[in-house]
């Protein structure tokens, strides 16, 4: 099975699942290349996603599309997501329970693009990864998950409302290309670390319940 016809058999599977939180709200699965190397991951859909059941739409999206095209890429080439798949009320914060419950969905969905780098927007969606982080200090940078690049960056909805931190995520945005054309060699930086490193089976532990 090819990973597009992968990810509808996902899509269907879950829009039956009514045991999934916020049943209230559109399902809005993802879209994009299921080929590509980067897969975006945002917070959850918001009205204007809801109602056209498509991630990143509404005014966010239409600074994201921007960023996106200031990297020379498109929509087309790259997949995006949310770690919830239904909009929370009044675009509410998701609840730490309703992020749970979407995992399962969204590690097979990780597991099905199996992309090289994965590029949390905002501090939800790098928290799911990198519980620790902090978004102002870590977004920006890289961080090796299992055998996946992690690269957070500020959510567009921020950049929308505070121009300093609109200028750090065109910043990140550039980096994040220069991430993506040195990918082999940051693989051969890791391979080295990883020599050093190895054994730690808690770290490997934490990092096997992602995706
Ligand atoms: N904000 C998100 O986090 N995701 C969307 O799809 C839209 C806005």
């Amino acid at each position: 099975m090819s990973k597009k016809e992968e990810l509808n058999k996902l899509e269907k599977k879950m829009a039956k699942d009514d045991s999934l939180p916020l049943q209230e709200s559109n399902l809005v699965f993802g879209e994009g290349d299921p080929e590509t190397d980067i897969l975006f991951i945002g917070e959850g859909p918001g009205f204007y996603e809801d109602r056209a059941e498509r991630p990143f739409v509404g005014r966010a999206g239409q600074l994201l599309d921007k960023l996106i095209k200031g990297n020379d890429w498109s929509r087309e080439d790259i997949y995006i997501t949310n770690i919830l798949k239904r909009r929370p009320p009044n675009n509410r914060d998701p609840l730490p329970e309703e992020i749970e419950a979407y995992k399962p969905y969204l590690k097979l969905q990780i597991r099905i693009i199996n992309p090289k780098i994965i590029v949390p927007l905002g501090r939800f969606a790098m928290n799911y990864f990198l519980p620790d982080a902090k978004i102002s200090r870590d977004q920006g940078k890289a961080f090796w998950l299992k055998d996946k690049l992690i690269f957070p960056i500020y959510h567009p909805a921020a950049g929308l409302r505070n121009s300093s931190v609109l200028d750090s995520t065109w910043e990140s945005f550039e980096k994040l290309k220069k991430v993506v054309e040195k990918y082999d060699e940051l693989v051969e930086e890791r391979e080295i670390k990883r020599k050093e490193t190895e054994g730690n089976k808690e770290t490997e532990k934490k990092e096997q319940s992602l995706f």
